[in-house]
């Protein structure tokens, strides 16, 4: 047995896949988003999955990620969806990556270095991140053509930044960024482009009737949601899940405290029991004293700071607990279930963080 593990359902990962693809508009394509280790669920396994119920598009963030999937038998295309110094390009050109274009300047640096780098246009409609100036419509006409002549330009593509919501505001300001998008590819359509796109995954919930040549799907692809208010396609759940175990349990006395910082005081006995996972393994330190795990199909609630290793729960109801008794970080217990998307809800974050975040010491199974 491990101190936490993590096990992650390939089955549920393609179905995932599957149910989405249904419910989008027939020849958009799906990106598979594998950046940051596939969102915590490994990213050479979910590609090698996702590789042969055939995907042939995937996105990374980082040059490492895009060589460990090649070097992993990853065929299809593979960008990255943000910077890349300089220094990188031959690997560039070795492992055929497809570079993401910052910006006009980091073209002309690209540009100089080899005309045999493929790469995307990154268009800039309103998220202010990376990308050429939307709003300048002919001078990014005019940068397209001329370093699609100076590279291997696969297309381009824009970010869009409030798409995880279809409140009025939101789905006006994404509607412009899309026309905004639209303007600039119906400049250079005699390029004939293969990829022009902009859909995440929330996009391709709301935004699916647009024409997009394919959806970058991430979050949903591991059973999350965009933003906690979304109603995911029907059958679509998470596939992992986050276990531990208890280290020991004690009684503990009303005048007591818990953890460091003394920051639970006890006020009536209670049994505390000790679930060896800490901050270091990614479980975050805002849920000290927050939230709660499951054990034996009842909640337990965490008492005191998340220590680096290690934190402290209330079994005081929970009599069987003992040491090697199993608790539901993140998971099934029974009836009971807490979604990493519940969980980035106590402390105000978004279940991306909460997966993304769990460190390589948490061992992983896949099923
Ligand atoms: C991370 C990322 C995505 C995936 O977003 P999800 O919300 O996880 O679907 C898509 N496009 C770009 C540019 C990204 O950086």
């Amino acid at each position: 047995m491990d101190r936490s593990w993590i096990t992650i359902d390939c089955r549920q990962i393609i179905d995932n896949y599957k149910k989405y693809k249904k419910s989008i508009n027939q020849n958009t394509e799906i990106m598979a988003v594998v950046k940051a280790n596939a969102y915590g669920h490994g990213a050479v396994k979910i590609a090698d999955i996702l590789q042969e119920e055939g995907v042939d598009n995937f996105a990374v963030a980082t040059i490492d990620e895009a060589i460990e999937l090649r070097e992993a038998g990853i065929k299809g295309n593979i960008i990255i969806l943000g910077y890349t110094p300089i220094d990188n390009v031959k690997d560039l050109i070795k492992y055929d990556i497809i570079q993401t274009i910052v910006s006009k300047e980091y073209a002309e640096k690209l540009s100089l270095i080899s005309s045999k780098i493929k790469v995307q246009f990154a268009i800039d409609t309103g998220m202010n991140r990376i990308g050429l100036d939307a709003d300048k419509v002919e001078e990014c006409e005019k940068i397209i053509r001329y370093y699609n002549r100076k590279m291997i330009l696969m297309g381009c593509f824009t970010h869009l930044c409030v798409a995880d919501t279809n409140e009025k505001t939101a789905s006006d300001f994404t509607k412009m960024q899309i026309d905004k998008f639209y303007k600039i590819i119906s400049r250079i359509k005699d390029l004939e482009l293969p990829y022009n796109h902009f859909l995440n995954s929330a996009g391709g919930l709301y935004y699916k009737e647009y024409e997009s040549s394919l959806v970058r799907l991430g979050i949903v692809l591991y059973g999350l949601k965009p933003d906690y208010s979304n109603i995911l396609p029907q059958g679509i759940k998470p596939a992992l899940e986050w276990k531990s175990v208890i280290s020991m349990v004690k009684k503990v006395y009303p005048g007591e405290t818990i953890g460091y910082g003394r920051t639970y005081v006890v006020d009536h006995e209670m049994k505390v029991a000790t679930v060896s996972t800490g901050y270091a393994d990614g479980y975050n330190r805002l849920l000290s004293n927050k939230g709660y795990v499951l054990c034996l199909g009842k909640k337990a609630r965490i008492l005191g700071r998340i220590c680096m290793d290690q934190f402290m729960i209330d079994v005081t109801d929970i009599f069987e607990a003992e040491e090697g008794t199993q608790v539901t970080l993140v998971g099934n217990d029974g009836t009971l279930s807490i979604t990493a998307d519940d969980m980035a809800s106590w402390i105000g974050t978004i279940g991306y963080e909460i997966v993304c975040n769990i460190s390589n010491r948490v061992k992983k199974y896949y099923i």
